[in-house]
């Protein structure tokens, strides 16, 4: 086992803070190779290859759904883990369940979501979706015979609830004294493992999202050079291909800067990480954020991030999309909460049911039961 190569400051299932149900461990695999495994094979796992990331599912077989974008994570996470010293296991674990929580429609679907629930139920905490991947992993899941949910490791739970409202983290506090909402209560770290999966989240997605931008003809290499992050990729590329262009000019550019972003993360928190001098996990959890960009690179990348959202998430096109599918969302709520389906087990909390209910939907399933209930086709 890989065990033997992880630096003190890494987590290691050895010294876990466990399961929330006493299980005793398998006789080949380490507790967080088993929590992947156990992500692998969930329910809310399979749905991810028919839900959107920026593009709907249907609009072209090419794009990313969340489950190439899942697997795009896990291979930059665990690329860098492995040079950091870090647990590989854990990392893809959070990776592959980073994004389970999500809604049918990318985040339109996610705030017609949290907009509903709170018009019909204002103290619930409306909808997060790295609270909702929490409760798919704690409680959505229905695999075993003695407990709700996939009764993951803490730190694998840790990683998956990258963000989280205080006021949730209040109510997960309640629920799991001094579990994983207590963080968000005295703004602590997570472990080095969650730090670098938030980060290879915003790697990958950056870097697909201008592959499909240019894809749907949304985006053009043109507008890109406008992009000082993308620009110097774009050059050096041409300039040791000066005959390059098109697809495999815009390969060779998002490849360089995939691997420029992943050694700049491997540089600037090996930096980090020798000033802080973290002896353990705990060390982490009280320093400050230690996986991060260059500050160069960090500000590169806030550059592209604003790019994208101005000129591709808020392109009219992707913005029509968005506004139909809020539709969608919101007339499925609404149908559902006035008469919950008959298979719905509300547990006494309709609006919350209901919230689960359209959020492990696919888009597809959701397009269908939108057609089925209203008697109207919103996208073709
Ligand atoms: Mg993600």
């Amino acid at each position: 086992m890989r065990t033997a190569m992880l630096q003190p400051y890494a987590c290691s299932s050895a010294s876990s803070r466990g399961r929330r149900h006493a299980e005793p461990q398998a006789p080949t695999r380490s507790d967080f190779q088993r929590d992947r495994d156990r992500i692998v094979h969930s329910t809310a796992f399979r749905r991810l290859v028919y839900k959107t990331q920026v593009f709907l599912n249907h609009e072209g077989d090419l794009f990313r759904t969340r489950l190439t974008h899942s697997l795009e994570v896990a291979q930059l996470g665990r690329s860098i883990a492995r040079t950091l010293g870090l647990n590989e296991d854990l990392v893809e674990a959070i990776a592959l369940a980073h994004d389970l929580g999500h809604t049918p429609f990318g985040h339109a679907g996610q705030d017609a979501l949290n907009e509903c629930l709170l018009a019909v139920a204002p103290d619930s905490g409306g909808f997060e979706h790295n609270l909702q991947s929490l409760r798919v992993v704690d409680k959505l899941e229905e695999r075993y015979p003695e407990h709700d949910g996939l009764n993951l490791c803490f730190e694998t739970r840790e990683g998956i609830l990258k963000h989280c409202s205080a006021a949730n983290a209040r109510r997960l506090e309640a629920r799991e004294p001094g579990g994983v909402g207590r963080r968000f209560l005295e703004r602590t770290q997570p472990s080095l493992e969650a730090q670098l999966c938030n980060l290879a989240d915003e790697i990958a997605y950056n870097a697909h999202d201008v592959d499909d931008g240019v894809r749907s003809g949304l985006l053009s290499l043109e507008q890109l050079e406008e992009v000082p992050l993308f620009r110097r990729f774009l050059h050096e590329a041409l300039h040791r291909h000066p005959a390059l262009k098109g697809r495999r000019l815009l390969f060779e550019s998002i490849r360089r800067m995939l691997s420029e972003q992943v050694y700049d993360v491997l540089r600037a928190t090996g930096g980090a990480l020798d000033t802080a001098g973290p002896a353990s996990v705990e060390d982490v959890r009280q320093s400050r954020a230690l996986v991060a960009f260059s500050a160069d690179m960090a500000a590169e990348s806030v550059g592209l991030k604003r790019f994208l959202r101005d000129n591709l998430y808020r392109h009219p096109q992707v913005e029509d999309t968005t506004g139909r599918a809020k539709v969608v969302i919101r007339e499925l709520f609404a149908a559902y909460h006035a008469e919950p389906p008959a298979a719905l087990s509300t547990g006494g909390d309709v609006p919350r049911s209901v919230a689960d209910y359209i959020a492990g939907m696919t888009d597809r399933f959701a397009l269908r039961e939108h057609e089925r209930l209203t008697g109207r086709r919103l996208f073709d």
